[in-house]
């Protein structure tokens, strides 16, 4: 691409012009590549809740979500945050999409997640997801690594703090406060073993609202990035050879893991997926076998295993959870670019049950 330059003092103008009392309400979906799409459309008066929000509909066969015949597909609201770029009363919407027969699309995976969630509320299942990533520049380098080298080893760059060893903290800082603005319960940040890469993490969330918050967070993280003309990968191994992979691992609890006694739960959890390693697997994310090699702070795809702090294991179980003996539990396995409603759905299912269960 073209380098193509913003002139930000002119924008400023424009940007500031009163917009009447209408509402820009920013639509945000989930397409066949586990990419996010968005577009917006103008309301006449801010909404109170969400089902004041129009169903609306897109072509899906420029998104590889329908065929060309048949390619109207229906977004429908399910939530909506303080649009932190826009300001004021403007909005983003979190939409599911479905198929013109009423059948949610197939990349639609908050359906049955929602299902789930429902159906053992009683549980408060509460979910913390990190997220960790890598910034690129506009020609698809690794942001601030040398032209056609490498730099230094791993080590410093873990937390790091200092000109050469972190990259990109504007664009992290920037991030950091968009959630805040929106409501995104972002938990914290840090710099990542491989330099470039950083993580976030947003929770504790109940149920469905993990994947709502954690699909918004990235919808953020990609905007934000394109003000920097850098861009956002979630692949899991972006770079072959001694560098750290990204992965989403997920923190787990239940009302009765969170209170004294707990641990009985969090043993009884643990069980329970161990004998379903390989389907949690299937849905922890694409090219993740790239990943879980067994290095570099990752356990082997092939096995499962847990074990108290021990960050080489399928699931953790922290420190300070061992000691109290009540809290969460942490699974490493989930990758960088997981569909959050998966890795969350099979999860509630595993430990809480099916739906009917
Ligand atoms: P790590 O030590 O693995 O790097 P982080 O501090 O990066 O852990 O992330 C921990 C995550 O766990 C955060 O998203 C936090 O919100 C979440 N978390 C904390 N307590 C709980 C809990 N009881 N249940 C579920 N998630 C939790
Ligand atoms: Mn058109
Ligand atoms: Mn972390
Ligand atoms: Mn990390
Ligand atoms: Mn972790």
């Amino acid at each position: 691409m073209t380098d193509i330059v913003s002139n930000p003092a002119v924008l400023a103008r424009y940007l500031a012009l009163p917009q009447g009392s209408k509402v820009l309400a920013e639509y945000i979906w989930i397409d066949g590549t586990n990419n996010l799409r968005s577009k917006c459309r103008t309301l006449d008066t801010k909404p109170t809740s969400v089902e004041e929000l129009p169903e609306w509909n897109f072509d899906g066969s420029s998104t590889e979500q329908a065929p060309g015949h048949d390619s109207d597909i229906y977004i429908r609201p399910c939530a909506f945050y303080p649009d932190p770029f826009r300001l004021g009363d403007n909005i983003i919407v979190l939409a599911e999409c479905y198929n013109s027969d009423g059948t949610p699309n197939a990349f639609n995976h908050r359906y049955e997640c929602a299902k789930l969630m429902e159906a053992h509320k009683d549980e408060q299942i509460w979910f913390g997801i990190e997220q960790e990533y890598t910034l690129f520049d506009q020609y698809n380098n690794v942001y601030g690594w040398p032209k056609g080298g490498f730099p230094a080893p791993q080590g410093p760059y873990y937390c790091g703090v200092g000109t050469g060893k972190v990259n990109c903290r504007d664009v992290v800082e920037a991030h950091y406060k968009a959630c805040l603005y929106a409501g995104i319960k972002i938990s914290g940040i840090n710099a990542e073993v491989m330099p470039s890469q950083w993580e976030f993490q947003v929770g504790p969330c109940t149920g469905i609202t993990m994947g709502d918050e954690l699909t918004i967070a990235r919808y953020l993280l990609h905007r934000v990035a394109e003000d920097f003309n850098i861009k956002i990968s979630f692949h899991p191994k972006p770079l072959a050879g001694d560098w750290n992979g990204a992965g989403c691992h997920t923190n787990v609890s239940t009302e009765k893991m969170r209170i004294p006694g707990g641990m009985k739960y969090i043993e009884e959890a643990i069980e329970k997926l161990s004998k379903r390693h390989s389907e949690h697997v299937a849905v922890y994310g694409e090219d993740n076998d790239l990943r879980l090699t067994g290095k570099h702070e990752t356990a082997s795809i092939a096995a499962f295993s847990a074990g108290v702090a021990n960050r080489g294991c399928s699931i953790r179980i922290p420190r300070s959870v061992n000691k109290d003996g009540f809290g969460y539990f942490e699974d490493r396995r989930p990758a960088s670019n997981i569909d959050p409603y998966l890795v969350t759905g099979i999860m509630a299912e595993t430990i809480l049950g099916p739906v009917d269960g």
